[in-house]
């Protein structure tokens, strides 16, 4: 591993010359493009990014859970150069190329259920979600589409009306697709109900409001990821994706940032053995380049007319050998109980500071997808959220050279998605910068 595995920081984060970099930034990017933590990167590996200053800072975001793999990861490198070398693009709607049918052949056999599966790929998560859509129309005849509340699903036309939060996704962009309806989500710290009771009260929603028989599909995230890293209480999924059987329904489950290991198994959905009919991936898939795609039952996937999916770039030949590599890489390194183990370190640890820091309200997640929820509970069990100490605690561990991710629908949550390839030890360190932040914050 070329990138030492140590935090330093060398300089102010962020440095001197990530400073000037950010200067040009501000000069030729649109403002709309913002970034989180300007430090300039150079190279990055195994848990930490190293800047343009010679800053090296441990990674707890995986550029939103991209790079599980690691960044740099050997096999998608490899596979990378291969291919670059071997040709860049033919257009795989035009003359076909082996790394796409096998990628195709991968997600058959990993994704979850045993049943038939075809797949389409794509370039962005954004994209597969709204191809998703395509098929669950034309396959079932239906124009209606059901989302939850907190969901995420992209920031295109179709997913913005699919996404549920308003600043900064959608202000302004509209107006949005038609026919896509909201229930509500299971939100255990929230609405203190049991899966089967919030899928009841989804059901109800969307059988009264928009018609169970207008809908062509149900999408949800099986862990919620920007909206918070809700974790739905269990026998919730189970249940929606019951009903969606018994009503003609497709059940849709956007994987996309919980797919490919990252909770701990190839899949979120696995954990309670839910089989969704259409499942959609990217982020985690090919370790960092843009790949996304479309998985379902064969005979769904195939009720779109020939020629009615697809895209210039869509399987490009180089993200579908950087696809390739990152399977690899997750089967041979068992990267799926390594997820687990990671989750079982960070959990052990914050719950700890949770109970030292009464703002920690609650600690949830799967795998090395944790979160923690910042507010207060009153008697009756209601949350204020505490978004400026969720900024506070943030700001003091970007200073410290851990780069930490928040989200949620009121900013109060700090999600952890460190690379799989972070060592135990630089997680550890991580954790007591954390750690560190909420007591000088305190
Ligand atoms: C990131 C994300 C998307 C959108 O993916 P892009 O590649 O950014 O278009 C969709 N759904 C979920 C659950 C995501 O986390």
């Amino acid at each position: 591993m070329s990138v030492p595995q140590e935090r330093r920081l060398l300089t102010r984060i962020p440095g001197p010359l990530s400073l000037e970099r950010l200067e040009r930034k501000k000069r030729y990017v649109a403002d709309g493009v913002g970034t989180m933590l300007p430090v300039s990167i150079v190279r990055a590996g195994g848990g930490i990014l190293e800047d343009v200053d010679g800053n090296r800072l441990i990674d707890l975001g995986s550029g939103i859970a991209v790079t599980t793999v690691g960044n740099a990861a050997p096999a998608v490198v490899r596979n990378v150069v291969e291919q670059a070398e071997a040709f860049t693009h033919t257009c795989f709607m035009i003359t076909p190329y082996e790394g796409y049918i096998d990628v195709c052949a991968a997600l058959a056999e990993l994704t979850p259920g045993e049943h038939a599966k075809k797949s389409a790929l794509f370039n962005s998560g954004a994209e597969a979600v709204e191809n998703a859509v395509k098929i669950a129309r034309v396959a079932t005849g239906r124009d209606a589409v059901a989302v939850f509340d907190h969901a995420y699903h992209g920031r295109t036309n179709l997913t913005m009306a699919m996404t549920a939060k308003n600043q900064p996704y959608k202000n302004g962009f509209g107006p949005f697709a038609a026919e896509v309806y909201r229930a509500p989500m299971s939100y255990p710290l929230h609405d203190g109900l049991s899966g089967e009771q919030a899928a009841a009260r989804a059901i109800d929603v969307l059988d009264k409001q928009v018609g169970t028989g207008n809908l062509a599909c149900v999408v949800i995230e099986p862990i919620q990821g920007e909206g918070g890293f809700i974790v739905p209480a269990p026998g919730f999924l189970p249940r929606i994706a019951q009903w969606c059987r018994d009503n003609g329904v497709l059940f849709v489950a956007d994987e996309i940032q919980t797919g490919f290991c990252r909770t701990g198994d190839w899949f979120a959905c696995d954990d309670e053995g839910v089989v969704p009919d259409l499942v959609t991936t990217a982020k985690g898939i090919a370790g960092g380049l843009p790949l996304a795609a479309v998985t379902g039952r064969a005979e769904l996937m195939d009720a779109v007319h020939g020629g009615g999916l697809g895209g210039t770039y869509g399987g490009n030949p180089i993200a579908c050998a950087a696809a390739l590599g990152a399977v690899e890489e997750m089967r041979e390194r068992d990267l799926a109980a390594r997820a687990a183990a990671i989750g079982a370190l960070m959990r052990d640890r914050l719950t700890s500071m949770a109970a030292e820091h009464d703002v920690i309200i609650d600690v949830r997640g799967r795998g090395a997808m944790q979160a923690i929820e910042l507010g207060t509970r009153d008697a009756s069990g209601a949350v204020t959220p505490d978004a400026a100490r969720t900024a506070a605690v943030s700001a003091r561990c970007h200073a410290e050279g851990v780069v930490t991710l928040t989200c949620g629908t009121w900013g109060n949550v700090f999600r952890f998605l460190p690379p799989l390839s972070i060592s135990d030890d630089l997680l550890g360190e991580a954790l007591d910068v954390v750690a560190e932040a909420f007591a000088a914050t305190a």
